[in-house]
């Protein structure tokens, strides 16, 4: 029975699927889900496995969203939040309050961050974290009297949330259509050196994206520029691995220009590359912010984290001003219980260490699926993946927009047990990180058929 108890929940598929007409759903082709069977009700999970209302069993590839790191269905997790709920349902962090879980929550993470970020700022979604970023930072050089710091460097192929901010500093294309924060953001080049390179060697496609970043922040004049903003590894974007190098030669030319470096670690922070922060152990930089949700409970609870320096916090913290920013829920007792629980058990079952072997041997296994007509490209790591689909290898053309070949790709995969996320001409893994051996081959088999 995968019905909670107390609550009179829809049980069919049929009774689910009219129930759920009046659920406008997220970045979802509202027209196309009017058709029959578009939609796929998930009732129940355990480890790295989900149910849906038909009964079937299938891998989660998608960690629910990029986010159940640790398997769903932990009882450590789950056991913590309901200690927590009947200890102290709720109480904010606004004004002069706090309370044990928020609080031991933000020196764990200090603790665990690189450099001095030291100081944690809470809210309930990776979007709003990185508006809060951009929000502490005008704050931040206002205190300092540099009014003008306002603009925001991004990149094509960033996904920073769909805040009216967020959707701002992310790749125009998913924000056709709909207004935003316009004039803010300037985008930079996309770091894809399989797609973008054309004719150049990584080495000199790497200094061209640097000479563009320096060419944009000439023209709009550091005077006016608050901060850049990047995934390590792009997520929604394609999963786009910049060429080596890259990160730190942005961070060098950030710190010349007195522009502070914002890492968004939605994605890429709580194990799924293999270290709690990948920022400084996979991409050797120190940002000046790092913003953090989905792995950070596991998807447990929702929570989400903007780290600041000392440096940072010291001046938002000065004399004379109030830090107007907060949002109601942020640091929830139950998701920072959730927060806590779930570090405690990567850390007592090495799960990024162990990330370290079989999210490589995860990678290795998608990376042979090269040999295969239509796949041009397989990128990423460890448990961040993605494959581009080709309709021609050497020339890299694509298949037609209308034969949506991600989602048919996907759609095939869900028929033989494995939930992939289609995104255009790309499908994108990045499943639970305690995946066996034995599912690693699966996938790869599933994906080969
Ligand atoms: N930043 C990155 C890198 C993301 O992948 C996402 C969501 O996928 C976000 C920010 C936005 O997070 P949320 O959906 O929790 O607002």
């Amino acid at each position: 029975d995968t019905a909670p108890t107390g609550l009179d929940l829809p049980r069919t598929t049929e009774a689910i699927l009219a129930a759920d007409g009046h659920l406008v759903q997220s970045w979802a082709d509202l027209n196309g889900l009017k058709k029959p069977g578009a939609r796929t009700a998930i009732v129940a999970a355990k480890g790295t496995m989900v149910r849906d209302s038909d009964g079937n069993d299938l891998i989660d590839g998608i960690g629910g969203l990029w986010c159940v790191n640790v398997g769903h269905g932990r009882r450590e997790i789950i056991d913590a939040i309901a200690q927590q709920l009947s200890t102290l349902d709720f109480y904010s962090t606004f004004y002069t309050f706090t309370h044990p879980a928020a609080a031991a929550l933000a020196q764990k993470l200090a603790t665990l961050a690189p450099g001095s970020l030291n100081r944690v700022h809470f809210s309930n979604s990776g979007s709003v974290a990185n508006d809060g970023a951009v929000r502490i930072l005008h704050h931040y050089y206002e205190r300092l009297g540099r009014r003008t710091k306002k603009l925001v460097l991004s990149r094509h192929g960033a996904y920073h949330g769909s805040t009216y901010l967020s959707i701002a500093m992310t790749t125009p294309p998913y924000s056709k259509g709909w207004s935003k924060a316009e004039g803010i953001v300037h985008h930079l080049k996309k770091p894809h050196y399989w797609r973008e390179g054309a004719d150049m060697t990584e080495a000199e496609f790497l200094d061209a994206l640097i000479e563009d970043m320096r060419t944009q922040i000439e023209h709009l004049g550091a005077e006016n520029i608050a901060c850049f903003i990047g995934e390590p590894i792009m997520g929604a974007g394609g999963v786009i691995v910049p060429p080596a190098g890259y990160h730190k030669r942005v961070q060098e030319l950030c710190a010349h220009y007195d522009i502070k470096f914002v890492a968004d670690e939605v994605v890429t922070a709580f194990g799924r590359l293999g270290h709690f922060f990948a920022s400084e152990a996979v991409f050797d930089t120190q940002p000046d912010m790092i913003t953090v949700a989905k792995g950070i409970t596991s998807g447990y609870q929702p929570l989400a984290a903007t780290l600041m320096t000392d440096e940072i916090h010291e001046v938002i913290s000065g004399p004379d001003g109030v830090f107007t920013h907060g949002m109601t829920y942020a640091g929830h007792p139950a998701a920072a219980a959730a927060g806590l629980a779930n570090i405690a058990l990567m850390e007592a079952e090495h799960i990024p260490e162990r990330v370290r072997v079989t999210g490589k041997l995860f990678e290795n296994t998608l990376r042979s699926l090269g040999d295969i007509d239509i796949v041009g490209e397989v990128r990423g790591s460890h448990f961040m993946m993605g494959i581009e689909f080709v309709r021609d290898k050497a020339s890299k053309a694509l298949f037609p927009e209308a034969l949506n070949i991600g989602m048919l790709v996907a759609r095939k995969a869900q028929e033989k047990g494995l939930i992939a996320r289609p995104l255009g001409h790309i499908l994108i893994l990045s499943p639970p990180l305690v995946l066996t051996e034995v599912e690693i081959a699966r996938i790869g088999s599933i994906l080969r058929d």
